[in-house]
């Protein structure tokens, strides 16, 4: 774990967005600022969420922010309604937190992407985060995979194999967008996006990562993001030595899997428990929910966006099932609703 930026440039990146969003001042316009550190807190911050949820904060000493973002019933759903592998489903896990964390340090009013495409048992995965906080995600399957305890220390080569890790930014109000990629190169999912941004030349990032299951069986995940923005780097950057970034990297990795998901330990009790020697405050935390996008329009509209000729091809087989690959729904269309849908 090498927390220097290197100036290298990634393979392939049109435009990162990590490069200039000011997240700084992001989340210092939030409008609830409270001090772990102080003695008496303000704002009673009692009632406020401690699962499914993002929780913004600020390290006073150094002036870094970050995200603690904390998983449970969200990703619970969306992991059990696919029948995956221990296995597979712990680093979807991981994947999904990784995605709300990555999402959140972007200002955008659209969605964010993360996708693998590798050549291991799990040849796709995909998480998708809308800006209001609904997450998605899926994993494809081809042939054997490992079990958990073989694929638990190295799960990005047992189980994506080579290839590579890509983001994606599709604004809803623009044709923009925003890509970024970076090879599967590293034992887990938190080493290869440390590769992404110790490639980046303005942006550094550290990230820890957690998902398993509670005694219940019941799926957690959870990611904390800390990001650093040099002030060469864009606006609302701050300067910061070797030392200091090391130390936010060594606390980072200090928090166990344990305490990361730990469903009775609030998030910023956690982030007190790391941070409080450098001075810690918390914002208003938002909002994780297990949404999908699919409708019967989204899936109709797919259908008849097809060449006439695929269509009638699909027609003449009588009705139409259609499965969403994110939520595992299932539709089935008459030619009717196919017709009317091409005509309307
Ligand atoms: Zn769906």
């Amino acid at each position: 774990m090498r927390p220097s930026r290197r100036g290298r440039a990634s393979a392939f990146r049109p435009r990162s967005p990590f490069e200039e969003a000011s997240n700084s001042v992001d989340i210092t316009k939030s409008e609830i600022t409270v001090d772990l550190n102080a003695n008496t807190r303000s704002v009673d911050i009692s009632g406020w969420l401690k699962d499914d949820v993002i929780q913004p904060f600020l390290i006073d000493s150094t002036g870094l922010t970050g995200r603690f973002v904390k998983l449970g019933a969200s990703v619970n759903g969306i992991l059990t309604r696919h029948d995956l592998p221990p296995a597979v489903a712990a680093l979807l896990g991981e994947f999904l937190a990784l995605a709300v964390g990555l999402a959140n340090a972007l200002k955008y009013d659209g969605v964010f992407t993360l996708q693998t495409k590798g050549d291991g048992p799990v040849p796709i995965m995909v998480a998708d985060v809308t800006h209001d906080g609904h997450v998605r995600g899926y994993a494809q399957i081809r042939g054997d995979t490992p079990d958990a305890a073989d694929a638990a220390n190295a799960p990005v080569p047992k189980l994506l194999g080579q290839g590579y890790l890509a983001y994606t930014v599709d604004f809803s109000t623009s044709s923009e967008r925003y890509q970024g990629i970076v090879s599967l190169d590293g034992a887990t999912l938190a080493e290869v996006i440390r590769h992404y941004f110790e490639q980046s030349a303005q942006f550094d990032a550290a990230v820890t990562l957690a998902s398993g299951q509670d005694d219940a069986g019941l799926w957690r995940a959870a990611a904390i993001v800390v990001q650093h923005l040099p002030p060469e780097g864009g606006s609302g950057g701050v300067a910061l030595d070797e030392g200091d970034w090391r130390r936010t990297n060594l606390l980072l990795s200090s928090a166990t899997s344990v305490e990361l998901l730990d469903p009775g330990l609030p998030p910023s009790d956690m982030l007190y428990r790391l941070f409080n020697e450098d001075g810690v405050r918390v914002f208003q935390p938002k909002p994780v929910s297990d949404v999908c996008r699919c409708s019967d329009e989204r899936m109709l509209g797919a259908l008849t966006a097809l060449p006439e000729q695929e269509i009638e091809e699909v027609l003449s087989q009588g009705d139409v099932v259609m499965t969403c690959e994110f939520c595992n729904t299932t539709r089935t269309f008459s030619e009717s609703d196919i017709r009317s849908a091409k005509s309307a």
